[in-house]
């Protein structure tokens, strides 16, 4: 909501004073090369350190190597080139209790300043901020045609292997930045990440408490009021059920009133952050089983006896791919035994591995343009300190790889004669029963299998129209519509949804402790 576009423009404020009191900084003044070249000088570090990352960066080759393309082979060739600078030394593979992941945080942002902002949500029940450090070529602005992207950890406070890798993460990103990895500095340059290592900040302290070596299920798990935020989301899947059935609306379904006042304020947080960002995609890092698990996670029809029921939504496919981008890049989740379970290909959709009601994933795809799938990623969900380095270099190339998954599909703008953008005009794909819109700058991005689409744009008071396009493998391709405004009198305008507030039930379904 407002808040946080405020303190975006506060900030904003902040460094244009900063550039009017001391000038542009000399990095900005410097060319991309000059600028790479400067970051290697300033990040090389002793011998030791550059060995310890060299045969880290000889382990990652070696394990991804079932799914490289010959482009992948040149872009880890990038990455080996640039394993030089240190934030994520051996020695820094630790738990981060909430002091030190804040430190660990703001270290990052004070060493990649140009490239990282950070700033709060909202706090938990007891009090601590849910920081989110952002990393893009302009940090704290939405620029048309750049998706947005976003993982969040540990939304289940003792499932904490999700936390250290995002810290991980962002070290990594930093580091390869400045050692002009020209993998990294593309994804920055052109994307914009959001990470929030913990969204459930309170849960992690009780868990920590109890040690690595408690593997307990529970302890830790809900927010301080013992609320799984993973069962705090509105409902909006028997709505979605319901319209499905009565050519209702298909995206961006109405919240129920006053929902504001039936979630946690870590969910409300993260509810109106994502009302903020035109978000695109999304993974919800959790621990218990080592699986990539995509929508829906909850039923179409009640489970009877046992049995479950795969519930797709209208993407399926393309969720299907997210996960399984993830999991092949993982080195073991894609070979399916994993904690004495098998997920072929190391995927599940959610519901037909067990149903689940008001979780954070569905909601995405309901309520925003954004594609959310889970990632369960250790059978321990408090795994000790000494197995933290060997998770992260299995984990590191499927966190890099996935968000590059944002660049697929098609994104265009939506302009009007006068090329105004038209926000929130609808972007409607043939065959696929979910739009999706424009964000406020009349930018949309569809993520999209390669194939030719019927593709169309609509606006209220504009005569809708329509294209055909062949998508690749590669990049996005670019779309863009010139919408005519609708004559007086027609009404063939866009699809006339019930604009039906939300009803979904307020019953609430038995708790399952899966570690979703
Ligand atoms: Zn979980």
């Amino acid at each position: 909501m407002v808040w946080v576009r405020e303190s975006e423009e506060r900030e904003r404020e902040r460094e244009r004073e900063r550039e009017r009191k001391e000038g542009p900084s000399l990095l900005a003044l410097l060319s991309g090369s000059e600028r790479r070249s400067r970051g290697r000088r300033q990040t090389g570090r002793a011998g030791l350190r550059k060995r310890a990352r060299k045969r880290s960066g000889a382990l990652f080759a070696e394990q991804s190597g079932t799914m490289l393309s010959g482009s992948s082979l040149i872009w880890i060739g990038a990455l080996l080139l640039g394993l030089e600078a240190s934030l994520t030394g051996a020695s820094d593979f630790q738990h981060h209790g909430y002091e030190e992941m804040v430190r660990a945080l703001f270290a990052v942002q004070s060493e990649c300043p140009y490239i990282t902002r950070i700033y709060s949500i909202g706090r938990s029940v007891e009090g601590r901020h849910l920081y989110v450090l952002e990393f893009t070529d302009n940090p704290g602005i939405h620029e048309a045609l750049e998706p947005e992207f976003k993982y969040v950890g540990n939304m289940h406070g003792n499932e904490v292997l999700g936390r250290e890798l995002l810290i991980y993460l962002a070290q990594f990103l930093c580091e390869e930045y400045r050692a002009g990895n020209e993998r990294i500095t593309r994804l920055i340059h052109d994307t914009r990440i959001h990470i929030l290592p913990s969204m459930n900040p309170d849960g992690y302290e009780v868990a920590a408490r109890q040690g690595p070596e408690f593997n307990g299920y529970l302890v830790g798990r809900g927010n301080a009021k013992e609320v799984d935020l993973n069962r705090n989301f509105p409902d909006l899947n028997a709505l979605m059920y319901y319209y499905e059935k009565h050519n209702g609306q298909n995206h961006h379904l109405p919240l129920p009133d006053n929902w504001e006042l039936q979630v946690e304020p870590e969910t409300l947080a993260v509810i109106k952050w994502m009302q903020n960002y035109n978000f695109v995609l999304s993974a919800n890092l959790h621990g218990g089983a080592v699986v990539a698990n995509y929508p829906f996670d909850k039923s179409r029809e009640p489970r009877i006896r046992g049995k479950t029921t795969y519930s797709a939504t209208s993407d399926d496919k393309i969720f299907r791919k997210l996960a399984k981008t993830y999991s092949y890049a993982h080195s073991w989740m894609h070979k399916g035994w994993n904690c004495g379970d098998y997920f072929d290909e190391g995927i599940t959709n959610g519901a037909s591995w067990y149903s689940l009601s008001k979780g954070m994933q569905d909601f995405n795809y309901l309520h925003t343009n954004c594609f959310e799938i889970t990632l369960e990623l250790s059978c321990d969900k408090f795994p000790p300190a000494t197995a933290l380095a060997s998770e992260w270099l299995a984990n590191r190339e499927a966190l890099v790889s996935y968000m590059e998954q944002m660049h697929h599909g098609i994104k265009g703008m939506v302009y009007d004669e006068n090329n105004n953008p038209i926000s929130n005009a609808v972007i409607s794909v043939a065959g696929v029963n979910h739009d999706i819109t424009c964000g406020t700058d009349g930018d949309y991005f569809r993520l999209l299998l390669p194939g030719t689409y019927t593709v169309t744009a609509s606006a209220l008071g504009y005569l809708p129209f329509t294209s055909i396009v062949t998508v690749g493998p590669a990049e996005a391709v670019q779309l863009h519509f010139y919408l005519k405004v609708q004559p007086k009198g027609t009404n063939l305008n866009v699809k006339a949804y019930a604009n039906k507030k939300g009803t979904s039930t307020a019953k609430i379904p038995p708790t399952n402790l899966g570690p979703r």
